[in-house]
């Protein structure tokens, strides 16, 4: 796993911003401008701050013991990220499902997995893999499915301008990938 990251130096950052504006026909001195660097230092900071978070620290042990092996699914997780080839963004859903051996992790810690994923520079696959990778080292799981749904804005602004189209992926981990029982109850219950 990639280690953590130091934090950016946002001065540096509105300057190269302001230069991009300019390179881009904008005239940085006009009043609306005045503090956009400065805003999308800070807005790019936050929006790729996942690289300064680890799992350990996200995670910071909060697993609960529970008797029983079950199918636990959480879905319909908002998740936004940005495209590695065109830094824009994607939005749609995450849907995680594992089968536990006896220890769970609390809702919000998985909805804090995805977005420590999500905010860095992303495609997709990666992502969803990287999600189930993680539930799986912090659960030990039987197995784990993870599926997302997302709209790109890189294909809906520009390019081929699909405006509706919907890019599924999913990983499968384990019993997962193993028992097509297994996969197809989760898949189904993913997809309702
Ligand atoms: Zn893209």
């Amino acid at each position: 796993m990639r280690k953590t990251v130091k934090e950016p130096d946002l001065k540096r950052i509105a300057t190269l911003v302001k230069s991009l504006l300019r390179e881009l026909g904008e005239d940085v001195e006009r009043e609306g401008l005045e503090k956009t660097p400065e805003r999308v230092a800070r807005s790019l900071a936050y929006l790729t701050r996942g690289y300064r978070q680890n799992l350990k620290a996200v995670v910071n042990g909060a697993h609960f013991a529970t008797g029983t092996n079950h199918m636990v699914i959480l879905k319909d997780i908002e998740l936004y990220s940005m495209c590695e080839h065109h830094m824009l963004p994607f939005f749609g859903t995450c849907a995680i499902g594992y089968i536990s051996r006896g220890r769970v992790l609390g809702v919000s810690k998985l909805a804090r997995i995805v977005d420590m994923f999500a905010r860095r520079l992303q495609i997709q696959e990666r992502l969803t893999e990287q999600i189930a990778d993680a539930v799986m080292a912090e659960t030990n799981a039987e197995g784990v499915g993870v599926v997302i749904r997302a709209k790109h804005l890189c294909m809906m602004m520009r390019g081929v301008e699909k405006q509706n189209s919907e890019m599924v992926t999913s990983a499968v981990l384990g019993s997962f990938r193993s028992d097509e029982k297994v996969r197809g109850e989760f898949l189904s219950l993913a997809s309702e």
